[in-house]
């Protein structure tokens, strides 16, 4: 051995691990294992572990059970040294210079393990966080070197405090130990078990453990007798075997007394037979004999070689009852099987010499090959909790609460903000990842810890957005939004489609009976309000042919009964007229060659000197003046024998009167409105004569105003003022 290196209880412990790598690897680099262990050993040199001894004794003894399960060089060497970059100034860099890049990331992989923060969660929590483990380690031997590393915290538990044995212990049982299971690794499984039991049930322990004492003389005495016959009578069929004996152990005996509210004198199946053998027809054959030697239990016979369990394990199992009716299992199977059964995926590492491994796919085709033929049910879940190593398709991080989100492979913080809340999507306004600001296009890496940063003024998403979201949950929020959001557009383009299908049918909302009605016909179609129709045509949910439809009706009947009020008061004013109560009912307007013709203003369209007009012949007495542009007059061409009763008026002399008119303002909605409307209206010395608003949707609102006028130019002029007052969209005057 290299004179160099001091002779000490350490290094004994180091050339015990060279000892059994040189049994199944005789060809390993061991200049590159002992430079490892010097490497760490420096590296560790100030620390100490909790019992006193120096930090080293850890690594090493990880090591060790590295080398029992016979895995390669790289692993033994990343097992040496996988608390350097945690816990020393040992660096990524260190490492990939000194050993290669392949063993630094598998340290770097076993110190993120490290990282994760475990605390109690739900049953679905803990499975995510199993699965987030499996895909963090992406190589599966960095959760095999994971696995090594607390199985030996686990055996050197009782120097720590008792709050951290009962947290790693239920971090082993509900997270260490299933994982182990499920990669096949039946006997570190049942140590990780029984360790912490230790911890999670003292006295449950205790109560097995001394129980067992108690009977340890009677049940080796038992364990024996069946152990020797059962090697004499394969030695009398010519069967070459080995058989082993064993107590189950204690967390199996525990459970069965929990879960089947026994005494422990009441499990009667404490002791369980192992025979090993040459062939899988020797398999059988032993069967055939253990049934022959002990009655077997009826629906107890498991062929698991025929059809292995998804972790890999092949054994046949049966439960036979002995001389004194005692019930003990028996497990019979292959020395190669034997190795799987006791290692799992491990045992798929060993060293296997002259065979090069290129690349992930082929490592783990014989697991795929393997989980194609599983006909169990669980093969699903080992298929999946497998699927995240292998296949890579999911990444878990963690909230800030220590919550396991699971998003696809890619997925950036917008997909996380979206998987929390639509709400946190839409007000994002950064990212932080382990703490440091990222941005939104970083990708997540397993075991990453998110936080979103939000603000209540958030802007909402940008278009770059659903480029940058992988998830189709993200994507899909996003383009809701935009929907939302484009809605102002979309009334815009509605509207305008409304109109004209309006106009092609010669109606118009004008002539709507009443508010009341409006709303009646758009609920109808399941609107609250008109702008949702709008928006939905512009959309295209619905088409205006349609929704024109639905108005038509309504609006027929609103205006042949306008039309008959017109006519009963046209009658009532001409009997009247001798004693006109207003000079206004002549104001200026010249009809035709007729004289002293009663002169009214249509309410649909309110028209002021200075508009283009036009006069009808109501059936009563007089004349209604309508605005030229009027849809009222533009859509008379629906009743077509009413077309002679249009007739052409003209503005005359105007006075000093006043004509009354209306506005609709469409704002946004904000405080001051009306009072601002109000004021510029006031400022342009026009007369209020009424002044209402309501809020619409979407932070919009309305303001209905009436006033008296001069003229158009004084409208105008008014138009022009309230257009620029902030916020203001539209202005418009009622009838076009
Ligand atoms: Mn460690």
């Amino acid at each position: 051995m290299d004179t160099s290196m001091e002779k000490d209880a350490i290094t004994e412990q180091y050339l015990g691990i060279e000892e059994k790598i040189r049994k199944y690897n005789p060809g390993a680099n061991f200049e590159r294992l002992r430079d490892a262990y010097t490497f760490a050993r420096e590296a560790h040199k100030e620390q100490k572990r909790k019992d006193g001894s120096p930090y080293i004794t850890h690594p090493l003894a990880a090591a060790e059970i590295i080398a029992d399960m016979e895995l390669d060089e790289d692993s033994v060497i990343a097992c040496l040294l996988h608390d350097t970059v945690e816990d020393t100034p040992v660096t990524h860099e260190d490492i990939a210079k000194r050993f290669g890049r392949e063993v630094a990331d598998l340290v770097e992989g076993v110190t993120k393990l490290t990282r994760v923060v475990y605390t109690s969660k739900e049953e679905e929590q803990v499975e995510n966080l199993r699965k987030m483990l499996l895909a963090m380690a992406k190589d599966i031997r960095v959760i095999i070197i994971k696995i090594a590393d607390r199985l030996h915290n686990m055996r050197t538990m009782n120097y720590q405090s008792a709050e951290k044995q009962r947290e790693k212990a239920l971090e082993t049982m509900e997270i260490y130990a299933p994982i182990a299971h499920r990669l096949g690794m039946q006997r570190v499984k049942w140590e990780l078990e029984d360790l912490s039991l230790i911890y999670l049930d003292p006295l449950g322990y205790t109560e097995i453990t001394s129980q067992l004492d108690s009977r340890k003389e009677k049940l080796e005495q038992f364990m024996e007798t069946i152990s020797e016959t059962i090697t004499e009578r394969m030695k009398s069929v010519g069967v070459k075997c080995r058989v082993f004996s064993r107590l189950k152990h204690i967390y199996s005996i525990y459970r069965k007394m929990y879960s089947q509210n026994k005494e422990f004198s009441e499990v009667l199946d404490l002791c369980a037979f192992r025979i090993i053998v040459d062939t899988v027809s020797d398999c059988y054959n032993a069967l055939g004999q253990i049934h022959d030697l002990y009655s077997p239990m009826p629906g107890r016979f498991k062929d698991y070689i025929s059809t292995p369990k998804p972790n890999m394990y092949q054994s046949l199992h049966t439960t036979v009852v002995g001389v004194e009716g005692i019930p003990f299992e028996v497990q019979i199977r292959t020395w190669e099987m034997h190795r799987t059964a006791e290692y799992g995926v491990a045992a798929h590492w060993k060293y296997k010499q002259g065979i090069t491994e290129s690349g992930d796919e082929e490592k783990f085709a014989w697991i795929r090959s393997l989980l194609e033929t599983q006909q169990e049910t669980d093969a699903a879940d080992f298929l999946h909790g497998l699927k995240v190593d292998m296949f890579a398709d999911e990444v878990f991080v963690f909230t800030p609460q220590g919550k396991v989100i699971n998003l696809p492979t890619g997925a950036t913080p917008i997909d996380f903000a979206y998987s929390i809340h639509t709400e946190v999507g839409n007000h994002m306004t950064g990212a932080k990842v382990n703490g440091r600001i990222a941005t939104f296009d970083y990708i997540l890496q397993n075991g990453d810890i998110v936080e979103i940063m939000t603000s209540p003024s958030a802007n909402g998403p940008s278009r770059d957005w659903m480029k940058i979201a992988k998830s189709s949950q993200a994507k899909g929020k996003i383009k809701q939004w935009f929907k939302r959001e484009k809605r102002e557009e979309n009334i815009v383009h509605g509207k305008a489609s409304f109109d004209a299908e309006m106009k092609r049918n010669n109606l118009s909302l004008n002539d709507m009976p009443d508010g009341e009605t409006l709303l009646a016909c758009l609920k109808k179609m399941s609107f609250s309000n008109i702008d949702d129709m709008y928006a939905a045509i512009g959309y295209g949910g619905l088409t205006s042919v349609r929704a024109v439809n639905r108005f038509r009706e309504e609006i027929v009947r609103a205006v042949k009964q306008r039309r008959q009020e017109e006519a009963a008061q046209e009658a009532a004013q001409g009997i009247q007229s001798r004693a006109p109560k207003k000079p206004n009912s002549v104001k200026g307007v010249v009809v035709g060659d007729l004289d002293n013709c009663l002169i009214k203003f249509a309410r649909c369209c309110t028209p002021v000197p200075g508009d283009k007009i036009v006069g009808f012949i109501t059936k009563g007495f007089g004349v209604s003046v309508h605005r030229a542009e009027c849809q009222n007059y533009l859509n008379s061409g629906v009743h077509g024998d009413e077309d002679d009763r249009w007739i052409n008026v003209s503005w005359g002399d105007i006075g000093a009167e006043t004509y009354n008119t209306a506005l609709t303002i469409q704002a946004r909605n904000r405080d001051n409105f009306v009072l601002d409307v109000a004021t510029v209206l006031s400022a342009a010395k026009v007369k209020l004569t009424g002044l209402n608003a309501r809020e619409l949707e979407a932070g919009r609102a309305v303001a209905f105003v009436s006033m008296d006028v001069h003229s158009r130019a004084e409208l105008q002029a008014a138009i022009n003022r309230l257009s620029v007052i902030p916020g203001v969209s539209e202005v418009r005057r009622p009838g076009v």
